[in-house]
């Protein structure tokens, strides 16, 4: 059997919800063509970038013990500084994940007496116990770097005044989260980013202006680094590592921040110079390769996502039509059953794990209960198909990923069908 509406029918999804879904998709056509063209010149970017560091074969052979003369680490560090335009790149398998690339850029470059300010709002809640909000061992906090906070207008914009009273001689960096993580605002585009360190450079134009890069890498055509920013900052199981890299982040930038960052991840006096790469630079090079493409993927999912759930009368962040700067969705259901049957649905379209059930279930730092779908090849890989949600009004969940556009839109249906047999929607 060859006919695609029978192996959706196969794989559980009645007719209705697969016309539904084709009837969305049709309507979409010029949105993904916008979509294929970024990917396109990422992915020459990519390249570009590639040949430009001279990527040989021996680059994916690894190095163990100490790691000196790792050619492949060097050069992929090359390689990701051309992609991001920046004079260094720090890319290592032993930065355990975007939280620890953030805390390492921020530890490596702060020192007592200095201050961190966020000019957008609270940061992503696990950088809370990094900096020292929330008190934690070995925060900044604890190393006396203080810390200041001006939130975002209530339409989403720059509270300027603020912001620029907050600077003063103490004021060293200042972080710059590019994707609304949890919080209810806006993901600031590119454009915003350069228009904030533009601003900030021109009161001390000595500040170091850090962005947490997560989730956002190639949605855009430009990067934060493209427009001011001394450091860019992310993990490889999001974005860039194109669901091929098992583990790892980097931090991207100026080459004065990067030294601090490498002095600081392996030893004073040791710097960039150790860190055995072991077998994982076949799958960061290739990653990074095809993670446009990965991206371009995602972004289409989570735009027909929008445009799914907008059909059923669901509030989306962003909305179907809105321009896009990262790739989560938010979609909020207003009721328990409808978060549930969500991620049941996601979970149920996984290649890893499709028979397993997930429930709501108490978790380390969450005030309530969660649940969460993740079928992925790398565990916790959120650039692979995945949904969370916690179980509190007003019962939203997020959604993200997709390593392919086909699995990402299978997902949405299953999803649909399982808020159908659960009676929360009626086609
Ligand atoms: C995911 C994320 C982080 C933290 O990354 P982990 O790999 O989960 O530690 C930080 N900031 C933002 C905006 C993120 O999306």
């Amino acid at each position: 059997m060859t006919d695609t509406k029978e192996i959706y029918k196969n794989l559980g999804i009645d007719e209705d919800v697969y016309l539904l879904g084709e009837t969305i998709c049709s309507r979409l056509k010029e949105r993904f063509d916008s979509i294929d063209k970024t990917a396109e010149y990422n992915q020459l970017k990519v390249l570009q970038a590639m040949q430009k560091a001279k990527v040989s074969e021996a680059c994916l052979y690894g190095t163990t013990g100490y790691g000196y003369n790792d050619i492949g680490r060097d050069t992929l560090e090359e390689v990701y500084a051309n992609v991001f335009h920046t004079e260094a790149a720090l890319v290592r398998p032993q930065i355990t994940c975007g939280t620890h690339a953030l805390a390492l850029a921020l530890m490596s470059n702060l020192r007592p007496g200095d201050e961190v300010l966020s000019p957008v709002g609270k940061p992503y809640d696990t950088l809370e116990e990094v900096i020292g909000i929330r008190p934690s061992k070995g925060s900044l906090a604890e190393y006396g770097i203080s810390y200041s906070q001006v939130n975002l207008l209530s339409d989403g914009s720059f509270d300027y005044d603020k912001i620029k009273a907050a600077i003063n001689e103490k004021t060293k960096l200042v972080t710059i989260q590019r994707s609304k993580g949890y919080e209810p605002r806006k993901t600031l585009s590119v454009e915003q980013i350069g228009q904030l360190i533009a601003f900030i450079k021109g009161i001390r134009p000595d500040i170091i202006c850090m962005v947490d890069n997560c989730y956002g890498e190639f949605v855009e055509v430009i990067e934060p680094s493209d427009v001011g920013a001394d450091m860019v900052v992310g993990s490889l199981i999001k974005n860039p590592g194109g669901g091929l890299a098992p583990i790892g982040g980097y931090i991207a930038g100026k080459k004065e921040c990067i030294e601090n960052a490498a002095y600081r991840l392996t030893s004073p006096g040791l710097g960039k110079e150790v860190g055995a790469s072991l077998g994982v630079l076949p799958s960061f090079f290739q990653g990074l390769f095809l993670a446009p493409t990965v991206v371009s993927s995602a972004l289409k999912g989570a735009v027909f996502a929008a445009n799914m759930m907008e059909h059923f009368g669901f509030s989306v962040i962003p909305d179907g039509k809105e321009s896009r700067h990262d790739i989560i969705q938010a979609v909020t259901f207003g009721s328990k059953e409808g978060v549930i049957a969500f991620c049941k649905g996601i979970q149920a379209a996984a290649p890893v794990d499709s028979f397993v059930v997930p429930e709501p279930w108490d978790m380390p730092g969450y005030d309530s209960q969660v649940i969460m779908a993740a079928g992925a090849f790398v565990s916790g890989s959120s650039i692979e198909l995945s949904a969370d949600g916690p179980i509190k009004p007003p019962y939203a969940v997020y959604f993200q990923g997709g390593l392919t556009f086909p699995h990402a839109k299978f997902g949405i249906l299953k999803a649909v069908q399982e808020l159908k047999n659960s009676k929360v929607i009626r086609l």
